[in-house]
């Protein structure tokens, strides 16, 4: 019976759209699909860089989600086709009115995401890119987003990152970058006409860092960056009214990490008793945030041990997150998480978290390090979206107290650890790493493309790439945004 009715809902669904199923599925993918979806561009932790450590699904078919124009990048000049967009929020809003449905998914995305690593590292192998034709490939200059990391101080201790243990362990030196060398790295890359700047940290919170409002300030008005994305725990959105700030600072794009509607599961995962905070600031900032109409895009990525079923069956999901469902607001569920290099295990998750499996490594370079991000002490490190003890290892290309970001991009250090991987020589965060992501041919080509402004595309959502999003039904006649 769930499985028949669950037939007859998609089919209602898509009915009407078979022509925008077809559009959807003729169009080329993008190199952001090939690239690491979200990843080469917005990791982003739960609270700081979430994807660094985990992959989640979004509630869309699967076809379309991976041939779709990116459904994640929620940019006003990133919009899929508007009947893509209605077709895909149309299934969500399914998804998240059928719980069991969701959950589902939910599992099923585990494996397919397993399914299309193998295919990729095929691919990869079976059509290889000669290391002669990325010699020529600058980090980051291509794709049109560049991360800095204002802080790698967090107030959380998730089970899921590595931030408690490099913490405890002293491997990390925490800092806050500078407002004067915040204003060098953005300022060149508003001078380089860059169309997204990310602000999750590797590791840390961003509201953590005083500065933060007018950095974005700086980024919004003086810069113009065209698209701010941003992570946050959410813990601090309380304090000192933030959630009003984060919606009005010109942050365009704004994920919320956080576990699920559970007060003893949250201060599990999180490792510290904010689960009410975490909730007020949330309802806080969604009605703010309908109040002013909606400017910033947010997704409320769970980083769940529940359920999916029972965060949504929960009074505080239907009190403070379900009425402000919309586009421009959705929730997703994490299906797997990184291990940071082997940092965390199994036994550091709990309930439906599942960590992703390494596959074979194949002497391919990760797709992942023609990503750049600056770290608070300037440092310019490729990937960012992992580290293993420190953030100052093998994938630092050097500083931009020293060089721009360009003469760094275009410097022998990028290329060598480059051409280090078709050796089998790999930095030791790198070795063993479940977010590798090898450089396939057709990477390259929409890689290529993207440089050359063929399809110059925005940062991602700072939300995820992969991920199980839902919106319900209820919202579906409001006016379309962005996403
Ligand atoms: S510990 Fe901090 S940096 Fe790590 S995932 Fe949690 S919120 Fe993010
Ligand atoms: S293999 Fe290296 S470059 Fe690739 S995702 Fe992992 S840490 Fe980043």
């Amino acid at each position: 019976m769930p499985v028949a009715s669950g037939v007859r809902l998609l089919a209602q669904a898509a009915s009407g759209r078979n022509s925008a199923v077809r559009a959807a599925l003729k169009q080329p993918l993008s190199w952001r699909d090939l690239a690491v979806p979200g990843r080469s561009l917005v990791p982003g932790c739960g609270g700081s860089r979430v994807d660094s450590g985990v992959d989640s699904v979004v509630y869309s078919p699967w076809p379309l989600r991976r041939r779709a124009a990116p459904v994640h990048v929620v940019s006003e000049n990133s919009t899929p086709t508007p009947m893509l967009s209605r077709l895909k929020f149309k299934l969500n809003a399914v998804l998240i009115e059928h719980s069991w449905l969701l959950d589902f998914g939910y599992k099923a995305g585990y494996y397919l995401f397993w399914v299309e690593d193998a295919v990729r590292n095929f691919l990869a192998t079976a059509r290889p890119v000669a290391p002669s034709e990325l010699e020529r490939v600058k980090p980051n200059f291509a794709n049109a987003c560049v991360r800095v990391d204002v802080t790698t101080v967090c107030n959380a201790r998730c089970t899921f990152c590595a931030y408690p243990k490099v913490i405890d362990n002293k491997t990390l030196k925490p800092g806050t970058m500078k407002l004067d060398l915040f204003r060098k790295v953005v300022g060149e890359w508003g001078q380089h006409r860059g169309h997204a700047l990310d602000l999750t940290p590797l590791v840390g919170d961003p509201l953590v860092d005083p500065g933060l409002f007018a950095k974005v300030e700086f980024a919004a008005r003086e810069a113009k960056i065209p698209v701010i994305l941003m992570n946050t725990n959410g813990i601090l959105l309380n304090r000192n009214e933030n959630y009003r700030k984060m919606i009005d600072c010109g942050v365009t794009n704004l994920a919320i990490s956080t576990q699920g509607t559970d007060r003893a599961e949250f201060m599990r995962v999180y490792g510290v008793d904010k689960y009410d905070l975490v909730m007020d600031g949330l309802h806080k900032l969604l009605e703010y945030n309908r109040e002013k109409g909606e400017p910033v895009s947010i997704r409320i990525r769970f980083r769940n041990a529940q359920k999916p079923s029972a965060i949504i069956r929960s009074a505080d999901f239907n009190r403070y997150i379900r009425p402000y469902l919309s586009r421009r607001v959705q929730v997703s569920f994490t299906v797997r998480y990184d291990t940071w290099a082997g940092t965390i295990s199994e036994e550091d998750l709990s309930g439906e978290m599942m960590l992703r499996k390494e596959l074979a490594p194949i002497n391919v370079p990760c797709a992942n390090l023609f990503s750049l991000t600056v770290m608070p002490d300037g440092n310019a490190r490729l990937c960012g979206c992992q580290l293993k003890h420190s953030d100052v290892d093998g994938l630092v290309i050097g500083n931009v107290a020293e060089a721009s970001l360009l003469e760094l991009s275009e410097g022998p250090r990028f290329q060598k650890i480059v051409q280090g991987f078709y050796r089998g020589e790999r930095p030791e965060v790198c070795v063993g790493c479940t977010a590798y992501r090898p450089v396939t041919r057709g990477w390259l080509n929409h890689y290529r493309a993207a440089g050359d402004g063929e399809s110059r595309s925005p940062g991602s959502d700072p939300v995820d790439s992969d991920s199980v999003s839902g919106t319900p039904r209820e919202h579906a006649a409001q006016p379309a945004s962005s996403q």
